[in-house]
């Protein structure tokens, strides 16, 4: 339970502009460094295809016809 003590200060510069992090954004100063950072992650490794698109699926399934009982109809 030595969780909570890590929280002291440990001062850890900013890994984009070095500036000190914000607990917030740790390890980062602001949500602007870590979007930085995100991106150069997503731009260097991005490989995987954001949303295949599935059009082939029918969304709506086939439902039967609903029976109307009319008198009129013979069995
Ligand atoms: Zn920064």
């Amino acid at each position: 339970m030595n969780i909570a003590n890590d929280n002291e200060a440990k001062p850890s510069p900013c890994p984009i502009c070095k500036k000190g992090s914000a607990l917030a954004y740790r390890p980062f100063c602001s949500k602007r460094c870590a979007d930085i950072d995100l991106g150069r992650w997503l731009g260097g490794t991005y490989a995987i295809p954001a949303a295949p698109a599935d059009d082939d699926e029918e969304e709506e399934a086939p439902r039967p016809r609903p029976r109307l009982i009319s008198p009129d109809d013979p069995e």
